[in-house]
């Protein structure tokens, strides 16, 4: 294995089944690291951000769906819920939680090697095309460009700019922004998130006249389209 080996975090209490999904990661090529206690997560993230985490649903100390909203109000870094059972999958996808993939058990790690290896390529490119798409964003300036442009933006518009570009347009509910922008989002309302949508938007088509680069999910929320 190469010191480059893309980290994968498995977040399973099952041992048997978190060696058995390590032994095929590291055959595939990646670091694999397990984790069995729900608590452990966050902090190992915000430690060291894997390039990607498999996580179990049902979990000791914290369940799945709150590893997952807590990493969201502070990671991109895709996430694939496992879970025991299929009727689950539905009622998990209506929580928007921003999870990248599900994947039903019992699964085999064959199949869950070929999900990570496409979730990984999907995120490598779309991270290309975001600058081949005109768009530049400077994180460490607070500057940003669309086609060689320079984007007047306030200090929340950049935020809410580098979060719908660090998604590759997954869609984000106004929530997952809010959580974004603000430290504390308990001062500000959903009616907040939508006026600077509106004048982000408004600043990138000075830039692309007619084009409407974000886009509205009727009822969901926002996604960047390039
Ligand atoms: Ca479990």
């Amino acid at each position: 294995m190469t010191e480059n080996a893309p980290r994968i975090l498995i977040v399973e209490d099952e041992p048997k089944l978190a060696s058995l999904l390590a032994d095929y990661l590291r055959a595939a090529g990646y670091a694999p690291e397990t984790l069995a206690d729900g608590r452990e997560v966050v902090p190992a993230v915000r430690a060291r951000p894997p390039a990607l985490i498999l996580l179990d649903l049902m979990l000791p100390g914290k369940d799945g769906l709150d590893v997952c909203r807590e990493l969201r109000s502070f990671s991109d870094v895709p996430v694939v819920m496992i879970t025991a059972r299929v009727e689950e999958i539905d009622r998990l996808l209506g929580l928007e939680l921003g999870a990248d993939d599900y994947i039903c058990k019992p699964f085999s790690p064959r199949e869950v090697v070929a999900r990570v290896k496409a979730i990984l390529r999907r995120a490598g490119r779309s991270g290309e095309s975001t600058a081949a798409a005109g768009l530049v964003i400077d994180e460490a300036g607070y500057r940003a460009t669309l086609d060689g442009q320079a984007l007047e933006l306030t200090p929340v518009e950049f935020r809410l700019l580098k979060t719908l570009a660090a998604g590759h347009g997954r869609v984000y509910t106004r929530d997952q922004l809010l959580d974004r922008l603000y430290d504390d989002h308990r001062v500000v309302t959903d009616r907040t998130v939508d006026s600077h949508v509106k004048n982000l938007r408004r600043k990138l088509e000075q830039v692309r006249p007619g084009q409407d680069l974000i886009r509205s999910i009727y009822g969901v929320g926002y996604k960047l389209e390039l």
